[in-house]
Parts: C-alpha cells; sequence; structure tokens
C-alpha cells in the first residue's frame, strides 16, 4: 500500500547544534497544530526530516500549502512511502514523474539512510533511473540542472519517494525566540511587522485599541480576522482588546490638539508594557515605517519610545508602503485591513498633528490628565481571546510583576 506523505525540510534548525532536538520538538508540535482539522496518521522525526503522514490523499495539497506558512519550514515535498522493495518504490517513481506534469529532462537522486539494506545509494540510482528511462523513453536524463529530481530515499523499514516540492516560508519555530507584544490597530502594517516576529520565532501577544465606547467594535472584528488570517504561522497566543475612545476624548479635551497622537501613542506604549509585563514579554512590537505618516518621524518615535524601558521593536521601519502592501497580500491580511472601520486613531484627529513632539511638553500636556490611574484602571479590566499556538503559554496571574 503506497501512503501519500509530506517531507519537512528545515535548514536554520539544523544550524543550533545543541538546541537541535528542542528546535525539532517545537516545529513538529507546530506542524501538528497547524494540521489539527486534517486526518493525519503520524508526525514524526525521520533521518533530518519531519513527515506527515496522511490518511486521505486529498488532503495533501491544501495541508502542503498550510505547512508552507509554518515558520521553520524550509521546504515542503509531497510523496508516497511504501515497502523497501524496489517494484514498490519504481511504481512510486512513476507516480512521482507525473506528479510533475510537462518536463523535459529529470534525474533520480537516491539516499540509503541505513547500511541494513543491501542495495546502495548507486546502484539505487541506476535501479530507478533504469526503471524511468524505459516508463518514459522520450523525457532526458540530466545530471547538472535537471527539470525534475526524483527522490528515492531508503530510511529505517520504508521508501520515500517524492519530486514536487516547495519553499516554505522558513525562518524559526514559533516559541524559539522568546515572547513578544505586538500594537495590532487593524491596519495594513501592524499585521505585517507581527507575522515578522513570528517568522523569526516570536510568540506574539496581541494588544488592540479600539474607539469603543464612542465608535462601534468593527475593528476588534478586524483584528480578529487578521488573527486567523495569520493562523497558519501559528504564533499568536493571545490578543488583548482595550476599549479607548473615552480616553483619547479626555486627551482631546484636556491637552493641546498638535499633541494628541503621541499622547495617544504614549499611553498605548503604558499599557502595551504593562500587559509585556503580566505576560513575561520581552520586547513591544510595532508596524511603524520612518516618516510614513506624521506620528512616525524620528522625534515622534523617542518621544512613545520615552514611556517605556522594554526593547521597541519596528521590523518594517526601512520598508515601504509598497513593499509592505506586497507581503500583506501575500499574507491574505491586505483584503480584511482595507475594509472601513473607525478605530481609535480615526478618532479625534488634530488638523496639524506635531511632527516634532519634544517629551517635555509630552509631560506638561500628561499632567493635564490621571496617566497612572488610567494605566491601572486598563491593566485591571483587560479583555482577551486565545488563539491556537501551541508555544504560548498564559499568565498565571493577571498582575504585571516588574521584568
Ligand atoms: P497600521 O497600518 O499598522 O495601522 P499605520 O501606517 O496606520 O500602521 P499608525 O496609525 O501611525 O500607522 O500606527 C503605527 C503603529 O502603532 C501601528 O503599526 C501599530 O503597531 C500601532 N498602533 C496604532 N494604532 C493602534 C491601535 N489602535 N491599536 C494597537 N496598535 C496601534
Ligand atoms: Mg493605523
Amino acid at each position: 500500500m503506497f501512503e501519500r506523505i509530506c517531507l519537512v525540510h528545515y535548514h536554520e534548525v539544523g544550524l543550533k547544534g545543541r538546541n537541535r532536538a528542542s528546535f525539532e520538538h517545537r516545529l513538529l508540535s507546530n506542524m501538528e497544530a497547524a494540521l489539527v482539522a486534517f486526518d493525519t496518521k503520524e508526525i514524526c522525526r525521520i533521518s533530518g526530516h519531519l513527515l506527515v503522514v496522511f490518511e486521505n490523499a486529498e488532503d495533501l495539497e491544501p495541508a502542503a500549502q498550510i505547512l508552507l506558512q509554518v515558520p521553520g519550514v524550509a521546504r515542503v515535498s509531497r510523496g508516497w512511502r511504501c515497502a523497501r522493495d524496489p517494484e514498490e518504490y519504481n511504481l512510486c517513481a512513476e507516480l512521482a514523474m507525473v506528479d510533475c506534469g510537462e518536463f523535459e529532462s529529470f534525474k533520480v537522486v537516491a539516499r540509503r539512510s541505513n547500511t541494513d539494506y543491501p542495495i546502495d545509494s548507486m546502484q539505487l540510482n541506476q535501479l530507478v533511473g533504469a526503471h524511468l528511462c524505459a516508463f518514459a523513453p522520450d523525457k532526458k536524463v540530466k545530471m547538472k540542472d535537471p527539470d525534475v529530481k526524483v527522490h528515492v530515499e531508503i530510511i529505517q523499514g520504508s521508501a520515500y519517494v517524492f519530486s514536487r516540492s516547495d519553499r516554505g516560508i522558513g525562518g524559526l519555530p514559533v516559541g524559539s525566540a522568546g515572547k513578544v507584544v505586538s500594537l495590532m490597530s487593524g491596519g495594513i502594517d501592524s499585521p505585517v511587522a507581527t507575522w515578522k516576529l513570528m517568522k523569526r520565532g516570536a510568540v506574539v501577544v496581541g494588544v488592540h485599541f479600539s474607539g469603543a465606547p464612542v465608535t462601534d467594535d468593527a475593528s476588534e472584528y478586524i483584528v480578529d480576522d487578521l488573527a486567523q488570517a495569520l493562523a497558519p504561522a501559528g504564533g499568536i497566543g493571545r490578543i488583548y482588546t482595550v476599549p479607548f475612545g473615552e480616553y483619547q476624548k479626555a486627551i482631546a479635551s484636556a491637552c493641546p490638539p498638535n499633541l494628541r497622537i503621541v499622547l495617544y501613542r504614549r499611553l498605548m506604549f503604558r499599557v502595551a508594557q504593562g500587559i509585556a509585563r503580566i505576560e513575561k514579554a520581552k520586547a513591544l512590537v510595532t508596524g511603524e515605517s520612518l516618516g510614513q505618516v506624521a506620528s512616525q518621524t524620528l522625534e515622534n518615535i523617542a518621544a512613545v519610545n520615552a514611556v517605556v524601558d522594554l526593547p521597541v521593536l519596528r521590523p518594517l521601519i526601512g520598508s515601504d508602503k509598497l513593499e509592505i502592501i506586497d507581503v500583506a497580500k501575500q499574507l491574505g491580511t491586505f483584503e480584511i485591513s482595507s475594509r472601513p472601520a473607525d478605530d481609535c486613531c480615526t478618532l479625534f484627529m488634530p488638523r496639524s498633528p506635531e511632527t516634532h513632539a519634544r517629551i517635555s511638553d509630552c509631560e506638561e500636556a500628561e499632567a493635564l490628565v490621571p496617566i497612572e490611574t488610567w494605566v491601572t484602571e486598563i491593566l485591571d479590566n483587560l479583555a482577551y481571546r486565545d488563539y491556537p499556538c501551541p508555544a504560548y503559554k498564559a499568565p498565571r496571574t493577571m498582575r504585571g510583576g516588574e521584568g
């Protein structure tokens, strides 16, 4: 019986020396979570790869498409598992060739991982090669840069045959780089920034400031949909939602209009840092890109950074809007972010926002409102939603300690 399989290849994971086993283990459990909707027979490590065996052949392709988006996955090959019997793997090699559609040249790449099998790699290459030449006499064997490589690997008690293979997103498995708190506005940039951190192995806790109760809660649904779109990456553990409208209203009525945006942001950062303390997260993340809008000048970035001690990661700081949009389209977040919604950013916008905010001016303005009381009030009333992420560990208590 031939079983349908995906072989998952990774490279950076393999580079981590002594950590290798724990990295593989993380990748494996992240893959399991990503494939929960599919009927899988087996997900395990075999000889430098991770193997997924499917119950149903029709699951193979949709599952492969998801695996390609899991951080740490460098490549996904689709193929067959069969007995170590030349009749069986020759037949699978035929199927693998047909699987590649139209092409001109090919070669066989054979590997034998255990020496208890009497046919070595060279002999395997010749054996399967000769069989495929007879099967498809119109195809040319080409050793250098063939169109198709038919892989035949003898690993433990089975043969694995595959030809079709695509590059995954690479990066590191979620859970190998600690936890971050990402400010998710519902706009185009922050989901891309969030994804970049997941791709480098971080577990993400999102925080969204909505305009509620002054606006409706449309932006909260958008952020939830964004989290669902990013689900294959498997890195979002939880998203906190903060109704922010009343605080903005109070800032707007008490503080100089030109400083509003920077003041909103400074309050958001204080809350985000409070959440990071509760979650034991080690950094904040934003989707800012230098100079993109008035609030994203170096002076304003410094004025906002001044209220937190944690590192603030801005993975898009050097990206153009169009580059960001390209990634957002690939991730499937662009459409969702483009839906109209009044988030808190659109509320109480000043006519001419300050582009060079001075920290002392911000502090003077904040003396007019009870900032610290607000932060405590917000942190005492946090609402959140959890998402599937095996590497996420929820805080045991909702009280933030130091560090
Ligand atoms: P985005 O497309 O991510 O909304 P933007 O280009 O609209 O970004 P800003 O509105 O200045 O830029 O926001 C810059 C960053 O500040 C966002 O990427 C996000 O990280 C954070 N941010 C802004 N508004 C919110 C919000 N309502 N909730 C959470 N984070 C926010
Ligand atoms: Mg925005």
